[in-house]
């Protein structure tokens, strides 16, 4: 069956530092996720720690927050057919060294930690997400 989903998208600190914004938005656009909104921003630790509170528990809480507040990210809607599931595995899997080869965090990924991208992961977390950070009037499909 197919569905449309819009799903969000962060290329981390690690990659924007890197300029790899560009690298990275070609692998979604070559397996035809379109990116409907888009912003460079920086997040403060206080703004980090909020969209990651789901982890709030989580050893590596503080230093994923310390992380994501360290450089600019880009943030992003990308839409397409099931594009919540499309998107992780575009991504690849959490720690690059279990990664599938031609996955970003394959490619790109420093660390389990530094991995260079974000994606929802149900299609409740990012409706949850891009209000977060997108008003429906910034969605431009
Ligand atoms: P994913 O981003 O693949 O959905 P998780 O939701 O489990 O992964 O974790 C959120 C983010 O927290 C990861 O992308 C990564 O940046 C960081 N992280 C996860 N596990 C670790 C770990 N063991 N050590 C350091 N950072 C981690
Ligand atoms: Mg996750």
């Amino acid at each position: 069956m197919s569905t449309q989903q819009h799903t969000l998208s962060i290329i981390k600190p690690d990659a924007t530092r890197r300029n790899l914004t560009g690298k990275i938005n070609s692998k979604f656009e070559s397996a035809d996720l379109r990116i409907i909104a888009q912003k460079r921003v920086q997040l403060s630790k206080l703004q980090a720690e909020k969209f990651y509170e789901v982890h709030k528990d989580r050893p590596f809480f503080d230093e994923l927050c310390t992380f994501m507040a360290s450089a600019p990210i880009v943030v992003q809607v990308l839409a397409g057919e099931n594009a919540i599931l499309k998107n992780r595995e575009i991504m690849g899997a959490t720690d690059p060294a279990e990664a599938l080869s031609g996955t970003i965090r394959a490619e790109f990924a420093n660390s389990i930690g530094e991995n260079s991208v974000h994606g929802s992961d149900s299609a409740e977390t990012a409706t949850q997400e891009i209000a977060y950070f997108f008003s429906g009037l910034e969605l431009v499909g």
